[in-house]
């Protein structure tokens, strides 16, 4: 059955007639790992893969909300104290808040919904469900007056306040602007972006899942980021965006080993997000791809965030001659992002497959996308 299908058969059944479809989705990021914390560029763009919703305003102050992957139905008001206890529906009650909390309007709806985003494979699903949302608010209750980043902001402050999760804005920012066949390049320092149309004819974007996640003791995060803050204020800039390698090098003696090889990858992940833009625009898929090995040789070796099974599993890539294959995402597990030309594809899925799942015994998940737009009225 087609997500349409069920979305709107759910609605029918639990609310009577039909509402209107709404639509947000997942994102990837192809280049611009830890950078956002210091002010760099990331560079995601959406994917096929969507939270739809059927939403229609019931002339009520609540909102009756049925979850077809979870199979349950969930209503609350609008008033804080009338927060839900399911996770699910946090996510839901979370747009609702941060968005009268801006002083715009919210109005009981009835809506049902359901998504093909893995959920928790680093394809950002709860970033889809706000931003879908959002949307729809906007779009019902306020003649779209919210502007577009204050959507991927109230998202952002759901996250933060309802969800327990201190995320940055490219999730949000993502769904929200994403655009068919556009990446964007964002930057966290000025907030402002630029779309980078993508052709990726003869090649594909596939995400390998791990499926591992590794639990660490001590904070990694927070060291990293320490790193990156010891190493600006030692170089005397508000964050490492403002750095060079030649002041870096410079300054060795007085850096930790440890501080250095964090700062040289943010330094060099600056330029080399920058340079996957540049090739984009000459179509050169090859060095976008080179790019993406580099990417993950730093995360690996110098921020050292990888983990045994992602730097297995883009070997695997490099031996079957995919064309660019990194980590994707924080680290110490989840996926790689893989570029990979249609006359390697097949060799590579059956390889990575098998060889994967005779070291570690389960077999990665393989998700294929395709750059798609984001947040909008579902009209397909
Ligand atoms: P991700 O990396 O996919 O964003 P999160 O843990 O941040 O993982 O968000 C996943 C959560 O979002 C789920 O546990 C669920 O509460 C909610 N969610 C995502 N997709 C759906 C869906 N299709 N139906 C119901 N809830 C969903
Ligand atoms: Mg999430």
């Amino acid at each position: 059955m087609t997500l349409k299908k069920k979305v709107t058969e759910a609605f029918t059944s639990h609310f009577g007639g039909e509402g209107t479809l709404y639509a947000s989705a997942g994102r990837i990021n192809l280049i611009g790992e830890h950078t956002d914390y210091n002010g760099g560029f990331v560079f995601p763009g959406a994917i096929d893969k969507v939270i739809l919703a059927d939403i229609r305003p019931n002339g009520t102050d609540k909102v009756n909300l049925f979850s077809v992957d979870i199979d349950e139905a969930v209503s609350f008001g609008l008033e804080e104290a009338d927060m839900p206890s399911q996770q699910w529906a946090r996510y839901i009650f979370g747009v609702c808040r941060e968005t009268i909390k801006r002083g715009f309007k919210v109005e009981g709806f009835d809506a049902a919904f359901a998504g093909d985003v893995p959920l928790g494979a680093g394809l950002s699903s709860s970033a889809a469900l706000e931003s879908c949302f959002a949307f729809a608010i906007n779009d019902l209750f306020n003649s779209n007056a919210i502007p577009k980043f204050e959507l991927a902001r109230i998202g952002q402050s759901t996250e933060h306040n309802y969800c327990g999760v201190n995320c940055g804005i490219m999730d949000q920012f993502a769904s929200i602007f994403g655009k068919k066949d556009c990446l964007m390049r964002l930057d966290c320092r000025s907030l402002e972006h630029e779309y980078f149309p993508i052709h990726l004819d003869g090649y594909r974007l596939v995400l390998v899942d791990s499926v591992v996640k590794h639990e660490l003791v001590d904070s990694p995060y927070n060291r990293r980021r320490q790193s990156c803050e010891n190493v600006a204020a030692t170089l005397g800039v508000a964050t490492l965006r403002d750095a060079t390698l030649e002041m870096l090098n410079a300054a060795k003696d007085k850096i930790s080993a440890e501080d250095y090889f964090r700062a040289k990858y943010v330094i060099e992940e600056k330029d080399r997000v920058l340079g996957v833009c540049d090739a984009l625009g000459r179509d050169d898929i090859a060095t976008v791809g080179r790019l993406m090995y580099e990417t993950h040789e730093g995360l690996s070796k110098e921020f050292d965030v990888s983990c045994e099974e992602l730097d297995y599993l883009v070997e695997i890539a490099r031996e079957c001659g995919v064309t660019g294959s990194r980590i994707m995402g924080g680290g110490f597990g989840g996926c790689t992002i893989n570029l990979v030309s249609d006359s390697v594809y097949p060799r590579f899925i059956e390889t990575v497959v098998s060889k994967f799942k005779a070291r570690y015994g389960h077999a990665p998940r393989i998700y294929d996308v395709v750059i798609s737009d984001g947040a909008r009225r579902y009209e397909e």
